[in-house]
């Protein structure tokens, strides 16, 4: 490992210009926003000597890169992580003490970079730290939304929006990059010629155009030179807005290129795992998309003459099917500009691309109608048609007269372009995010397509960096785990399997739940001051922290909460260790039952927290505004970590791993990844309940199952669900919560009743419940249980999948950078 070469002396008085250049103040003077920035710019200028090395290093040597092609990054803060790996976090925390200033202050003066929802965005975050650390050239292509992911306030128990203005301050490691804008071409109409000799070309007019302007922000790598690019687009109007235009009678043009520019990159939209179908949405896409793709070609024709060579250099990754109209980018670019045939494009483009399918969940895939793609984007709708067409000729010889194979495969069928049928017809690989998913990809949901081509389809099972979810994220527990087998783990997690010796051993294990108590006494102390709340650290906290969604099954966990209310009622010498229930989450602002859900658990919560004759052995809290940084403190002190959604949606998880990470006990189902961290830490070390992948598929195919029947032999369920009407725990409006009851209870013209199988699953889980009260009980068992969820996390770092990813689709070489 690179030993650090930072310099004290020279970075703090480093700061004190900065301070003074920036704000003309003394660092007395100065705000602690002000001092972020200083303190920021001056690691920023750590890294631009190796940026500008590693950008040299690329240029010398050609390697292939890959470009990261996501919608969303969820980046959180980057001072802290930046710190961690320039290997100085420790030195610039004493400088900024000597000057007398708090270095968790400083980092909570960063907005979060909320460019992502959830899961997805946030593995695109991971990816990227996992790349530099393994010294791969790679890109991470995106959009530089204005507002991110919107904020959450909790008003009388109900979520708020409010719009992320996180740029309001700059952003002190993004660099504006002008010179490499980009013009992106809508609408308009194609019109084709035959050149001088005698073939057809297309060109697009009347159309509208925006300009696309890149801001780079540096990714580094741990302990060492290689700094990558996350490069992510603005637009800005063609020529800024002048009287001239209306002379020339194109006034209303130059207006709505302005609207169009403004609007493009204006928000990110607030939905995880579902479609919407704006039109709004698709220009996005395609912004990007053309950006980035058109920078792809020209950077590799800057070295290159051979554009048919171009997949010797460069990997397009997809995550998930919002960037997909690459490929038809890709093919328009290499016909029509670069005047290859078909076959050749095809060629090109179907070696270039790869996509990653991130759902089952029919509600997620992106159709498109013919009418709004075609107005929007006519040359890449031709090149689609084209697309279809070469496929469903090819369907139709190999499963002659077989409609239902068209149907279910073709690009364009029923007036819909379906994005995920053009990712794998297109790309050269396919893969889903861990086994279960891959598997119920290939046997059911894309069980023709597999039959097709199963040489595309490959399982990359997802992973969580430790540098910012272990070392940033928990650092007592990090420094325990150095002290005791070394730093390897920070670069290869595998080394965590050296602390399972000390798993048994009570010394070791006194010293780790020691380390858990301090992390909870720290979110006690963030949760008095967001929620005025008063926790008990010594309770066992029982953590949900993830997206808002009916298959996560938040109401399965809130319906468990009101049932042992009840049962504490009846019996509040009920023998129980204290536990402090905590949730937190963002609803989708259009999403009426997961909000709806939101406001059950905190009318809970008002009830049960302030009723003294339970003893306090309930405690429910909901943390609002559930993000990167405070997801940091909630994982490192969770006791237990709820991962229940209905067996075969969850595609992976990630949440999931930080939490074994930092020494959770799961209680879950056998959904996406966990079926692999029981597989890692053993059934023992685990709480596994509910049904079945294979038994939720069988019981849809069905058509669902008959909820009422457990309503009316399951006395406590029924108990439970009349409280959601009977006004019990909304007396000013008994009515409030009866979409819930009915979204359980009756079926509807759209949908089954209890179509996650709540009611189905809520014995077990109550079950399950018992057992982790039992475990908890005895407190050498449970550290022992929490200290191999640790130690046997290391098959779920982010740098084990990037190495997959790069042997099995990639085929990258890592680059030594030199200073
Ligand atoms: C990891 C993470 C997620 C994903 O959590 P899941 O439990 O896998 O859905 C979402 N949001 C944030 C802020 C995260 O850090």
């Amino acid at each position: 490992m690179a030993e650090s070469t930072f310099d004290k002396k020279a970075f703090k008085s480093e700061i004190v210009d900065n301070v003074k250049l920036l704000f003309r103040k003394t660092i007395e003077e100065a705000d602690n926003q002000q001092i972020f920035q200083a303190v920021a710019y001056a690691v920023k200028d750590i890294m631009i000597d190796k940026w500008m090395a590693t950008h040299k290093a690329y240029e010398l040597q050609d390697p292939k890169t890959v470009y990261y092609m996501s919608m969303e990054f969820l980046m959180g803060r980057a001072l802290g992580n930046n710190m961690i790996n320039i290997m100085a976090y420790d030195e610039i925390k004493e400088i900024l003490n000597e000057l007398g200033l708090d270095i968790n202050v400083m980092e909570d003066q960063e907005p979060d970079a909320a460019l992502g929802n959830g899961g997805l965005g946030r593995l695109a975050a991971c990816f990227l730290d996992s790349l530099a650390t393994l010294k791969y050239p790679a890109y991470g292509c995106g959009i530089r939304y204005r507002y991110g992911m919107f904020k959450q306030e909790i008003k009388d128990g109900y979520q708020i929006e409010a719009p992320d203005n996180w740029l309001k301050n700059g952003n002190p490691f993004e660099l504006k990059r002008p010179e490499y804008a980009t013009e992106i071409k809508f609408g308009g109409y194609v019109r084709s010629y035959n050149d001088e000799f005698g073939k057809e070309k297309f060109v697009i007019e009347n159309y509208r155009s925006v300009m696309a302007i890149p801001y780079d922000i540096p990714i580094i790598g741990y302990g060492n030179n290689t700094v990558n690019t996350l490069r992510i687009w603005d637009a800005e109007a063609i020529q800024t807005f002048n009287l001239d235009s209306f002379d020339k009678g194109d006034y209303q043009k130059a207006i709505e290129e302005q609207n169009l520019a403004r609007n493009i990159v204006e928000v990110l939209y607030p939905n995880d795992n579902h479609y919407a179908g704006k039109e709004l949405r698709l220009k996005q896409q395609y912004f990007f998309i053309s950006a980035s793709v058109q920078t792809a070609v020209a950077k590799y024709k800057g070295k290159h003459d051979d554009i048919k060579k171009f997949a010797d250099k460069v990997a397009f990754q997809l995550n998930d099917t919002h960037p997909t109209v690459a490929i038809a980018e890709l093919m328009r670019i290499l016909m029509d500009e670069e005047g290859l045939n078909w076959n050749e494009a095809w060629d090109v483009t179907s070696n270039t691309c790869a996509y990653t399918n991130h759902t089952i969940m029919s509600e997620a895939l992106e159709k498109w109608p013919i009418e709004l793609f075609s107005k929007l984007l006519p040359r890449i709708y031709q090149i689609v048609e084209e697309i279809n067409r070469r496929f469903v000729e090819e369907i139709k010889a190999k499963y002659p007269g077989n409609q239902e194979k068209i149907k279910k495969m073709a690009v364009i069928y029923d007036g819909q372009i379906k994005m995920a049928n053009m990712a794998i017809v297109a790309g050269h690989s396919v893969n889903g995010v861990a086994k279960l998913h891959t598997q119920i990809l290939e046997k059911q949901e894309l069980k023709d397509f597999y039959e097709m081509m199963p040489e595309k389809f490959n399982n990359k099972t997802n992973g969580i960096t430790q540098r910012r979810f272990l070392l940033h994220a928990n650092p007592l527990l990090a420094t325990w785990i150095t002290d005791k087998i070394g730093d390897e783990w920070i670069t290869n997690l595998e080394h965590l399997k050296k602390l399972k010796p000390y798993a048994d051993d009570l010394t070791f294990q006194k010293e780790f739940m020691q380390i858990k108590y301090q992390n909870k006494v720290r979110l006690v102390k963030y949760i008095k001051e967001h929620n005025n709340i008063d926790v008990d650290p010594s309770s066992i906290f029982d953590v949900q922290v993830k997206r808002l969604h009916e298959y996560k099954r938040q109401l399965l966990n809130i319906l468990h909460v009101m049932y042992l209310y009840n049962k504490l009622k009846q019996n509040p010498d009920m023998d129980m260790v204290p536990r402090t229930f905590i949730f937190g989450g963002k609803a989708a602002a259009g999403y009426r039952i997961a909000k709806l859900t939101i406001k059950l658990i905190n009318n809970v919560g008002n009830l049960i927290n302030n009723d003294k004759s339970i003893n306090n052995k309930i405690k429910v809290v909901f943390i609002e505004e559930y993000c990167v940084s405070n997801a940091e403190l909630i994982f490192a002190a969770a006791d237990v970590s709820e991962q229940i959604s209905t067996a075969s949606k969850e595609a992976s998880g990630t949440g999931n791993m930080k939490f074994m990470l930092n020494g959770a006990i799961t209680i879950g189902t056998m959904d996406g990844a966990n079926v692999e961290i029981v597989e890692e830490v053993g059934q023992e070390n685990a709480v596994i309940f509910g049904m079945s992948a294979e038994e939720v598929i069988r019981y849809e195919n069905q058509g669902g199952y008959d909820s009422m029947e457990i309503f009316n032999n399951d006395e406590e369920i029924r108990t439970v669900l009349t409280q959601l009407i009977n006004g019990f725990y909304s007396p000013e409006n008994p009515e409030l919560f009866r979409d819930i009851y009915n979204s359980l209870l009756n079926y509807k013209c759209s949908s089954r009743a209890d179509t996650y199988f709540i009611l189905k699953d809520f014995r077990a889980y109550a079950q399950a419940h018992e057992k982790i009260n039992e475990m908890y009980k005895d407190s050498a068992r449970w550290a022992k249980s929490a200290m191999l969820n640790t130690a046997c996390a290391g098959k779920f770092s982010s740098d084990r999948t990037i190495e997959e990813y790069v042997r099995d689709i990639w085929k990258l070489e890592k680059v030594e950078v030199k200073l």
